[in-house]
């Protein structure tokens, strides 16, 4: 595998957050349109259907909900993905927003993720900082991304003049200032203004397209932005552990490969041939052919974002959130571990949906190990107050079942009544 990485470009996979009609739908059919990755005739279809739908705005934002790879796919997909390179390093945008349950899907996002891209209305300072916003925020650190790069959008629509600097200004700076409070690091967030509906200063640079000189002087478009953000490659550390993936998506392909699951591998490396074993089903398969970024391979490591073709097991035993392992060194089944976690409601001793990646279950907080930080000699606390961290103890509801496959060191979020209560690392799986 150094060889064939050597030979491959960087690549990297982000998740899209912001509030509702913040343009994170059309910015994106933007970034593929622009980069080639969608071809301008099909924006023209879109753009005819929409336009007879009196919608004429929402041609770019369709090319997300209906490219052909997501209408050959079938079935349903949870997190639709979509890719896009540049001369110099290879994207996937991962779960199309608009697909709704959007919290878990996201938080299942984002634990494929190596950053988050954020979309902000440059009108709507107001709300763009509160509800979804705020909440994908917190969902992005809770699962470890580290990397943000933030969209200034619809700049062609500030008040009183279209692309005021001083609008984008006032846009930059408090959201900077909430994503540092948040807990990213001032220099692993890039904000940059654009337009998702004209295309300025996304792929294009703004100078040909009538967009202030301001915009050309001093910021990157949002492609040099992403491209600025990918993170080092990590690979080399996890490459040589078992086996390990999770499963974001099960799917009824075509007729040579008529079941397929993907995701993004977290250890190890798989290739065509090899047997592989589900869990919790504990049922194993065997990989008949396999793609990366959607083309064939004959092996894929640590990192990659992969479609595993498979025989010899039946689709009932397939589903999204299950892991898929090396069957001699397999992932253990859990009904309770113990995780580190912050607050971010008080946490007490309480029934929560448990969320580690794309699996969700329900579960409780069992019992209340240890407050990190307080006082010592206090032995049994009954609550963890907001912005403390403490160690958990927490148990999967349903008896009948064996248990979910986990690992120390997994990132765990945990929500109650639709809301996050808290998040951490499992700690002893
Ligand atoms: P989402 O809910 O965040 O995915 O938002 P959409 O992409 O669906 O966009 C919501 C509305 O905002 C649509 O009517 C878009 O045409 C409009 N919109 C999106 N981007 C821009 C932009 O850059 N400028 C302007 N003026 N409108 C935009």
């Amino acid at each position: 595998w150094a060889e064939e990485k050597s030979k491959r470009k960087p690549s990297a996979a982000f998740v899209v957050i912001g509030h509702v009609d913040h343009g994170k739908s059309t910015l994106m059919g933007r970034l593929l349109l622009d980069t080639g990755a969608v071809a301008q005739r099909d924006i023209d279809k879109y753009q005819k259907a929409a336009t007879e739908l009196g919608k004429s705005s929402f041609a770019l934002a369709w090319v997300l909900d209906t490219d052909p790879q997501e209408r050959e796919r079938g079935v349903t997909v949870d997190i639709a993905q979509h890719h896009f390179s540049t001369d110099t390093a290879d994207f996937t945008i991962l779960d199309a927003p608009g697909h709704r349950d959007f919290v878990p899907n996201m938080i299942g996002g984002a634990a494929m993720a190596d950053m988050a891209v954020l979309v902000v209305d440059a009108n709507q300072l107001d709300s763009g900082m509160k509800g979804q916003t705020r909440e994908h925020v917190l969902l992005a650190k809770a699962v470890g991304l580290k990397k943000v790069v933030v969209a200034v959008n619809k700049m062609d629509d500030t008040k009183p003049t279209a692309w005021r600097e001083a609008a984008f200004e006032a846009v930059r700076d408090e959201v900077r200032s909430f994503l540092t409070t948040s807990g990213f690091g001032e220099e692993d967030v890039l904000v940059v203004p654009c337009s998702g509906l004209g295309g300025e200063n996304v792929v294009k640079a703004p100078s040909s397209m009538g967009a202030a000189a301001w915009v050309a002087k001093c910021n990157p478009t949002l492609l040099q932005a992403l491209e600025r953000s990918i993170p080092s490659e990590t690979e080399s550390k996890t490459v040589t552990q078992p086996f390990r993936m999770q499963i974001a998506d099960v799917f009824r392909g075509s007729i040579q490969n008529p079941l397929s699951v993907a995701g993004r591998i977290v250890a190890g490396h798989v290739q065509v041939g090899d047997s592989i074993l589900v869990q919790p089903s504990g049922e194993t398969a065997a990989i008949r052919a396999l793609d990366v970024i959607d083309e064939p391979r004959d092996f894929a490591v640590a990192g990659q974002i992969v479609t595993l073709h498979l025989q010899d097991i039946e689709a009932q035993h397939l589903r999204s959130g299950d892991v898929v392992c090396d069957p001699k060194r397999p992932v253990h089944l859990r009904k309770s571990f113990e995780a580190v976690v912050e607050a971010v409601d008080p946490l007490l001793p309480q029934a929560v949906d448990i969320h580690i990646g794309r699996l969700h279950a329900p579960g409780r907080i069992e019992r209340l190990v240890e407050v990190m930080g307080s006082e010592t000699g206090r032995k049994k606390p009954r609550i963890v107050r907001q912005g403390q961290k403490a160690k958990v103890k927490l148990t999967f509801e349903d008896a009948a079942s064996s248990g979910f496959p986990l690992v120390d060191g997994e990132k765990v979020v945990l929500r109650a009544a639709g809301a996050t209560v808290g998040y951490g690392v499992v700690d002893a799986a």
